[in-house]
């Protein structure tokens, strides 16, 4: 692999040097394929059994690479911790994929680091293995998001209340850098680190802004724009196909718009806004239906970053005569405009969303009013999210589900209906082949299940404690997580094993919880 580091060129206040530490006996578990030859990693290297569990547990570095850990802040659960930083990963650097884009390569569960604090570095392999198969899961189903080249076991033992076996996963980004990187400079008042970073970011993530021509100011609004309008993009999908991030802190917000940490992520089941399960979410913060306003917050924080940016070009402006006071709040009054236009960027986002999945391509009042009675159905009624937008599609061609709906959605069903047909009359068109074409590219047939992937991550457990060879394990892994990826990877054409997976959990995943992934 041919790295660069761009990121150590900003210097050492972004980073400190740390190395992965020793593991003593490495097996590669997953090695994902296509996402190896998209990095252009060569067959050569893909094929040698030898070094790429040396090469992939930290045991050894490539050529080229510098491990660091990164260092950022974070608002936890609305907390602010001025000092976070990379605990248990090691960014090795950058390589250019097949298209050329500049992509992170980091070690996660890699060992201690200078911002380890009281955390052992280490991470479980249960965490590892749900990383890949969520972040695999999420990726084949068009949700923008961050990826998982390998897992690793490493033959040692650490303790999680229970002795666990340790493991390091590979993820893939197109950039680690959070809106708790922007906040870790702000809060050391550090002007310099900041338009480092944000030049920085504006190169790799926003290449509109780079080559537009833009003032100073407008440069950094412009920026700020595009991280709020990545943000919307990114909750909008996990809308639409279910999911629950669990975790939406400042220091888990990618300014590339990529979902970032799987810790304590689920799917929901039934519709539910209120629908939590991580276990340390006691208030709810993050439910399911609170993610589009945290992202807003989470953007007002990225703002906040911004404020002394802005008062730098003010002060550089040889022309401005207003007192300081007037160009914070001049400075204030431009970043609280965006934020304030998140809400309406929002909104029309979801209803184009949802109105495709109910099979309507253009938003009217109409079809925000289906939508939002729909939701209110799915919610009084606690209907299995994925199922309820599965059936609604099989029924324009089925009429035994279509009987289904009419019982659980009632006079809904007939409306909707209608609806569809009012709008063929308009446009002449076959209004149930185009209806059910649309749906069936915006509602998955099959999503990661719950209850699925413990079960298998159990088994997977289970594989690895035994002392078979590495080649034994690496199958035996292989093949209880292959047909549940095979299936995962195709959300919205069945494969011959989807049917395994479509099933809703039994206890409805009443008593289900998600732990932070360590
Ligand atoms: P997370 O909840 O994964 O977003 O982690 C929050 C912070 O805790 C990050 O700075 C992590 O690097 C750190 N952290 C999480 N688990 C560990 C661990 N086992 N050892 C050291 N640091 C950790
Ligand atoms: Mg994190």
């Amino acid at each position: 692999m041919k790295f660069s580091n761009t990121y150590v060129s900003l210097g050492d206040k972004f980073f400190q040097r740390s190395l992965p530490q020793e593991v003593p006996s490495p097996k590669l578990l997953l090695w994902n394929n296509e996402l190896a030859n998209s990095l252009l990693i060569s067959e050569k290297l893909q094929n040698d059994e030898e070094l790429l569990p040396q090469y992939f547990s930290g045991n050894k570095l490539f050529d080229g690479a510098e491990s660091i850990a990164l260092a950022y802040s974070g608002h936890q659960f609305g907390h602010f911790n001025p000092q976070l930083g990379d605990g248990r990963a090691h960014l090795l650097g950058e390589v250019l994929n097949k298209h050329n884009t500049r992509c992170d390569i980091q070690l996660k569960g890699s060992g201690k680091t200078p911002f380890s604090r009281r955390g052992d570095g280490k991470c479980a392999l249960a965490p590892a293995l749900r990383e890949y198969i969520m972040s695999e899961a999420l990726f084949a189903l068009g949700v923008p998001t961050s990826r998982c080249l390998a897992v690793v076991s490493t033959g040692e033992t650490i303790n999680r209340g229970l002795p666990k076996l340790g493991a390091v996963v590979t993820r893939v980004a197109a950039s680690h850098i959070r809106v708790g990187t922007f906040q870790y400079f702000a809060a050391r008042g550090d002007v310099d680190s900041l338009k480092s970073l944000l030049n920085h970011c504006i190169e790799r993530h926003f290449p509109e802004v780079s080559s537009a021509q833009l003032s100073a100011e407008q440069r950094i609004l412009a920026f700020l724009e595009q991280a709020i309008d990545k943000q919307i993009t990114l909750i909008i999908q996990w809308l639409r196909v279910g999911f629950i991030h669990g975790v939406m802190n400042t220091d888990n917000t990618a300014i590339c718009g990529e979902t970032l940490d799987y810790g304590p992520c689920a799917m929901m089941g039934n519709y539910d806004e209120k629908a939590v399960f991580s276990s340390i979410d006691e208030y709810g913060r993050y439910a399911f239906g609170n993610q589009g306003q945290i992202a807003q917050w989470n953007m007002a924080r990225l703002a906040d970053c911004l404020l002394p940016l802005l008062l730098d070009c003010r002060a550089e402006s040889s022309d401005d005569i207003s007192s300081k006071k007037e160009q914070e709040q001049s400075a204030l009054a431009k970043v609280e405009t965006l934020i304030h236009q998140y809400k309406g960027k929002f909104d029309e986002a979801y209803y184009a969303m949802y109105t495709k999945k109910i099979g309507i391509e253009e938003v009217s009042a109409a079809s925000k009013l289906l939508v939002d009675d729909l939701l209110s159905i799915m919610q009084s009624q606690g209907l299995d999210y994925t199922k309820t937008f599965h059936l609604l599609t099989q029924s324009l061609s089925n009429s035994d589900k279509a009987k289904i709906l009419q019982t659980e959605l009632a006079s809904w069903y007939d409306t909707w209906l209608s609806a569809l047909k009012k709008i063929s009359i308009n446009s002449h068109q076959n209004y149930l082949n185009n209806a059910q074409n649309l749906m069936a590219d915006n509602n998955p047939i099959v999503i990661p299940r719950n209850h699925h992937v413990e079960v298998i991550l159990a088994r997977c457990e289970d594989a690895v404690t035994d002392n078979s060879s590495p080649q034994m394990i690496k199958d035996t892994i292989n093949n209880i997580v292959g047909e549940f990826l095979s299936v995962l990877r195709s959300p919205y054409h069945g494969v011959n094993a989807t049917k395994n997976y479509q099933d809703t959990p039994e206890d409805d995943d009443k008593y289900y919880q998600t732990f932070c992934g360590t």
